[in-house]
């Protein structure tokens, strides 16, 4: 093992904190230059101890060392953190038979450190907030409990795009306002310090990307340990994105997130025994009563927080909502009947995939069954349609139109798309 992450400086100052660090070997080319992280938080976390401070960093990297058998030199640890490593290693231990996780983490000092609730106060939480399906299921079962909402920016949102960050910081500001709630925003380096097409080669026998598969999860929650210890955060949710019944690998798994401890706080993989008809299912039904709808914000098209109402999450969403027996214009998509009418069309050319397939199937039986559910004339097709079959002979018609192109135009092609 010659592989070396040495950390030479941890400043908080107000809300920023900076990592500095150097490697040996051959890991510096899984970064980006400088080899600072970086993070703004909303608010001060001066007086959180080094130990805490480092998570979020350590959080980072964690995979990198393991898979390049490095060590990972660091001047202070939080003792729960730094007991939690083998804990949410063996999660990825167990989701990547094939690869090998090695490496050691290599503190100088393991501090003990406590949220610094008062005893007398009630216990507080806290959730990370994109504003979507998942999100908004999560904050609805936990709303008794007044969760504190932290959003970050750099993950969906890169750092350059001041608008469409704008809108997101707007929309979590609102739904707070909307449900009483406190909100921390977080803005961080973490995804463009690193080398993905590097890390992407490392993690290759793996079927998937390092962002989607090893960073995204404990990446995210690191951010929070700092804003556990100053606030006093006892539990801190992260909605899952799949279900208990998805067979697919994925960096944020009960088995990763679950495991991560730090400063007496624990993580809750969130709502992962729901599918997603039902996570819409309990937004549905929770907001029935209200004058005002939750803002689901679930477009990958538009940047401008809107919902696009032609793409497939777009129209998905929508379904799911039709299926619940209400009107999606109510949760902020603002669809026209054109919409509706071009929606085979816009489903199976705008970002139907395979993996979606199954959630098609699901909403065409509750279109089917549901009595309560409404289906608009222009969506019948739904009820009749099998989405396997028709997005084979959608990927053939498409493959047919290709091999009929003159072969400058097909080179062009694939010299855009590098393939
Ligand atoms: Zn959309």
């Amino acid at each position: 093992m010659n592989n070396t992450f040495s950390v030479k400086s941890v400043v908080v100052e107000g809300g920023t904190l900076d990592v500095t660090f150097s490697t040996t070997g051959h890991i510096s080319k899984y970064f980006n230059s400088p080899l600072k992280f970086h993070v703004e938080y909303s608010e001060d976390i001066e007086k959180v101890p080094v130990g805490i401070a480092i998570i979020p960093f350590v959080c980072n990297v964690l995979p990198i060392v393991w898979l390049t058998d490095s060590t990972l030199e660091l001047p202070e640890i939080d003792n729960d953190f730094y007991r939690s490593i083998d804990k949410f290693k063996q999660g990825y231990v167990k989701m990547y038979p094939m690869l090998d996780f090695k490496g050691k983490v290599s503190p100088l000092k393991i501090i003990e450190s406590k949220t610094s609730t008062p005893p007398q106060q009630k216990e507080s939480s806290a959730a990370f907030f994109g504003g979507g399906v998942d999100a908004f299921a999560t904050l609805i079962a936990h709303i008794a409990e007044k969760p504190t909402l932290m959003t970050l920016w750099g993950s969906d949102i890169p750092l350059k795009d001041t608008d469409g960050w704008e809108v997101v910081k707007n929309h979590t500001l609102k739904t707070a306002e909307n449900f009483g709630l406190q909100a921390i925003f977080v803005k961080t380096n973490f995804r463009e310090l690193l080398n993905y097409i590097e890390l992407n080669r490392l993690v290759k026998m793996s079927g998937d990307n390092y962002w989607h598969g090893f960073q995204h999860g404990i990446g995210i929650i690191g951010h929070a340990a700092p804003l556990a210890a100053k606030n006093g955060f006892s539990t801190i949710y992260i909605a899952s994105s799949f279900n208990v019944n998805d067979n697919k690998t994925c960096a944020s798994h009960p088995d990763i997130d679950g495991n991560v401890r730090f400063a007496g706080c624990n993580i809750i993989h969130d709502q992962y025994e729901y599918d997603r008809q039902a996570k819409v299912d309990h937004i549905c039904s929770f907001s029935e009563k209200l004058d005002e709808k939750p803002h689901l914000r679930v477009c990958w098209v538009t940047t401008c927080g809107n919902n696009c109402c032609r793409c497939e999450k777009c129209l998905r969403t929508m379904c799911e909502i039709f299926a619940t027996g209400q009107d999606p214009h109510k949760y902020s998509f603002n669809y026209t009947t054109k919409d509706l009418r071009n929606s085979k069309m816009n489903i199976f050319s705008r970002g139907l995939c395979i993996s979606s397939i199954g959630f098609w199937e699901q909403i065409k039986l509750e279109l089917i069954n549901r009595p309560q559910a409404i289906c608009p004339d222009e969506l019948e097709w739904i009820k009749h349609t099998d989405f396997e079959r028709e997005i084979k002979s959608t990927k053939m018609r498409a493959g047919i139109f290709l091999r009929n192109l003159p072969s400058r135009i097909i080179n062009k092609i694939k010299h855009i798309f590098a393939i």
